[in-house]
């Protein structure tokens, strides 16, 4: 293992010795085999085989896709599986902690806490912008992980991205990067600058503009290194064979995923238009990504009127400064 990287990972997961599958511990180089090595069923279905625990193809496919190397490129059974592995990866229980910016997604403290991993809160600011200054001072030795969605869920906006690389140049441990809608704005993607920050860390999913949330695939771009550990504390066939056959049949067709985007970036704002007429509807906050965070004057009651009507929407006035909000 090389050294640069050691003060981020536990010990424990360092010194492991991860588990083999028996895909692993062969490696086919083309020919024609008799396999006995995994306990299969021999008869011939679609579906007797073990899935490619490495996931060959689908990460060729992806890393030439994103422009980045395989091995820069993790896969996960959704973005929330990588977030609760890089959790685990990454923080000693009852001694380190992570960090997230609220109003966020619900997921990191859910997976934190999950693991007895504590979680330090540092609200956002001003029109939901980042603290920098009060996250770099709250940091220390232990914060071992810090949570970025952007554009950011549930408030929609994208974040400034020069604030953004102020953060990763001056956090001493990882910045998650979660562009789960990163295909709805014009910002470039952050993993152009994973060469160059090698605490960066992006995730993006399937599961939004690809219209795929039914496969369960999330893809993780990092420095080998980070990767590596992923990969150690990883089950052992976590990507199955639907999801991978699926997912390369998803990436030949890209030109509709763009289409779909610009319909629902076209309806969004025919919808932000309408909305603007309703003297209950007190404000429209900027979105960047394919949902919009509004503040009515009472979000349960009209949250209420809208399952009247079949209309499920999410009332996300629980979540810090969202008060009286509503996704939808
Ligand atoms: C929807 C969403 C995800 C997607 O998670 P999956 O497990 O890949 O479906 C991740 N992060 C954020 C911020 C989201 O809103």
């Amino acid at each position: 293992m090389k050294p640069k990287f050691n003060r981020f990972f536990r010990k424990s997961i360092l010194e492991l010795d991860p588990y083999k599958s028996a895909r692993e511990e062969y490696k086919n180089e083309g020919r024609e085999m008799i396999l006995l090595d995994a306990n299969e069923n021999p008869f011939q279905s679609s579906f007797n085989r073990y899935p490619d625990p490495m996931q060959v193809d689908l990460k060729s496919r992806i890393a030439s896709w994103k422009n980045v190397r395989s091995d820069q490129l993790y896969l996960s059974n959704g973005s929330d599986e990588f977030i609760s592995q890089i959790i685990i990866a990454f923080c000693e229980p009852g001694e380190d902690h992570i960090m997230i910016v609220p109003p966020t997604f619900g997921m990191y403290k859910v997976s934190a806490i999950t693991y007895g991993v504590e979680v330090k809160e540092i609200p956002l600011i001003l029109n939901f912008q980042l603290d920098t200054n009060a996250i770099l001072q709250a940091a220390n030795e232990k914060s071992k992980i810090i949570f970025i969605p952007t554009p950011n869920n549930p408030t929609a906006n994208s974040f400034d991205a020069a604030e953004i690389e102020i953060i990763i140049k001056n956090f001493s441990g990882l910045v998650v990067l979660d562009e789960a809608y990163i295909e709805f704005t014009d910002n470039p993607s952050f993993i152009e600058m994973l060469e160059k920050y090698s605490n960066l860390i992006v995730c993006q999913t399937f599961s939004k503009a690809q219209g795929m949330a039914g496969i369960r695939l999330g893809m993780t771009f990092a420095n080998e290194e980070i990767i590596e550990m992923l990969n150690k504390i990883r089950t052992p066939y976590n990507i199955n064979s639907l999801t991978q056959r699926t997912a390369l049949l998803k990436l030949k067709n890209q030109e509709e995923v763009k289409k779909e985007a610009k319909i629902i970036l076209r309806e969004k704002d025919r919808l932000i238009g309408h909305l603007k007429e309703f003297n209950f509807i007190q404000k429209v906050f900027p979105s960047d990504a394919n949902f919009i965070l509004i503040r009515v004057d009472n979000s349960s009651k009209r949250y209420n009127q809208l399952i009247e009507m079949n209309i499920v929407v999410r009332n996300t006035s629980n979540q810090f400064g969202c008060e009286n909000t509503l996704r939808i």
